[in-house]
């Protein structure tokens, strides 16, 4: 074992929630060191963007990647009826005025790679190959953790916050015993890859399309760069696991009774393995304790519908970073310190939640809804590119009260 040198922070994981805290706490001028397992870059799953990550990619600078990357340009959402009928696209740019309208459908290995050699070039130190076995504790403070470092010995750091951003690996979460699955979205996901399929002309080009099956499940569609389609299954465990449990035949049975996914995929050919995620919701009782914070999916995960997943966790890591450096002014990182923190970010999973719970209702629809209550519209359209900061309050309450009245859970199923 060896001793090292101890750090302002360290965060574990590298994806895009542990890369933006590192980055940030870099340029707050914090000596941050960051660990992650694997070797980038690496497979991801998570490749749409939604309009306001715009505003993060603006803080870590990373904008300009954005734009050179090749990767096509999202304008727009689409929806597809069972019976096929397609919605008009919801462009962004009719309801938002700045160049974030434009997002971007991305290769989340290049992404996640390129995320990470910015934190570095912002100042953090990173190393890859680098698993966290577990995180050194006095009483019930955090004050550091031991790591496999590959072709080395392991090793032990100690930090005055420790940030855990492993992901859906939960690493904090499972070891606290925080972690709660989430009853009403209990989905599983079964999705692969396509060249060559068809894309729609023009500005729809880059749209994402959601194309519904029977009892509100629904695929995606999500075109990437070099002629590559990502498409997946969303849906309930008993419905997609009926007739068989072999993804490759679920796979093709509903998109064969899907006819725009059909007609779509018709043209190109299947590429790699056909992959499966179960464990579609859950979150941890707490956002921070004593010496640590969760961020991205290692707090939360939700339903990926809206793709408010690389929001979340380029969201969570800004605030997260703010409230550690804030912490360190203040010498005091117990848990208390990040109550600001774990209350900003619970609301904008709950606001999310719950517009997620309506999209799975089965009396829902969000065209009746918004006939019912034009004035929200705004609203809801804020809540879908990612505008939170806002008051969101009388769209989710009026989805509260729309909910109750059809007998379903309401959001606090994420209240601890
Ligand atoms: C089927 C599906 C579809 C999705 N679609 C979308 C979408 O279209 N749009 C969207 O925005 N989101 C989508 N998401 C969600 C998105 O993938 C995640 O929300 C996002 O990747 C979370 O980022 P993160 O940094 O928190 O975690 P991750 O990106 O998972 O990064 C965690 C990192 O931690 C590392 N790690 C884990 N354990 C350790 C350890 N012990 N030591 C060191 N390192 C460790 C891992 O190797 C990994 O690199 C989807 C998710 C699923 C499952």
């Amino acid at each position: 074992m060896m001793s090292s040198p101890s750090y302002d922070a360290i965060v574990i994981g590298g994806g895009p929630a542990g890369a933006t805290t590192a980055t940030v706490l870099a340029q707050h001028g914090r000596r941050v060191l960051l660990l992650e397992r694997e070797s980038f870059p690496r497979y991801h799953i998570g490749e749409s963007l939604m309009p306001y990550t715009w505003f993060s990619f603006e803080r870590l600078g990373v904008l300009d990647w954005l734009k050179q990357s090749g990767s096509p340009i999202k304008h727009s959402v689409q929806f597809v009826s069972t019976s096929g009928k397609i919605s008009q696209p919801f462009y962004f740019f009719e309801t938002i005025k700045h160049e974030c309208a434009s997002t971007w459908q991305i290769l989340r290995s290049d992404f996640d790679k390129m995320m990470l050699e910015n934190a570095a070039a912002k100042g953090a130190e990173v190393r890859q190959g680098a698993t966290v076995r577990d995180v050194l504790m006095e009483g019930d403070r955090v004050v550091g953790v031991e790591a496999d470092i590959a072709g080395s010995d392991r090793e032990t750091h100690r930090a005055k916050v420790v940030v855990d951003a492993t992901g859906r690996d939960t690493l904090m979460a499972s070891r606290l015993g925080w972690k709660r699955r989430d009853p009403d979205l209990n989905k599983i996901a079964i999705f692969t890859y396509f060249a060559g399929a068809m894309r729609d002309p023009g500005l729809d080009e880059g749209a994402t399309t959601v194309a519904y099956i029977p009892d509100k499940g629904w695929f995606w569609y999500i075109p990437l760069a070099n002629d590559t389609i990502s498409v997946g299954v969303v849906a309930e465990h008993d419905y997609l696991y009926r007739e068989t449990r072999d993804p490759e035949m679920i796979f093709q049975r509903e998109a064969k009774g899907c006819r725009w996914i059909r007609e779509h995929l018709a043209p190109g050919t299947h590429q790699g393995p056909m992959r499966v995620t179960g464990e579609f919701g859950y979150h941890a009782t707490a956002a921070a304790g004593d010496g640590f914070c969760l961020v991205g999916d290692a707090f939360s995960f939700l339903d990926p519908v809206f793709s408010s997943g690389v929001f979340l966790a380029l969201k969570s890591g800004e605030l997260a970073a703010d409230a550690i450096h804030a912490a360190l002014d203040d010498g005091d990182v117990t848990a208390t310190a990040f109550d600001d923190y774990a209350r900003e970010i619970r609301h904008t999973l709950d606001s999310f939640r719950q517009i997620v719970m309506a999209f799975y209702d089965q009396t829902f629809s969000f065209g009746a809804f918004i006939g019912a209550h034009p004035d929200l519209q705004p609203l809801l359209v804020d809540a879908l590119v990612g505008n939170v900061s806002g008051g969101l309050q009388p769209l989710l309450d009026a989805l509260g009260t729309f909910l109750q009245r059809t007998d379903r859970r309401p959001a606090d199923a994420m209240s601890p």
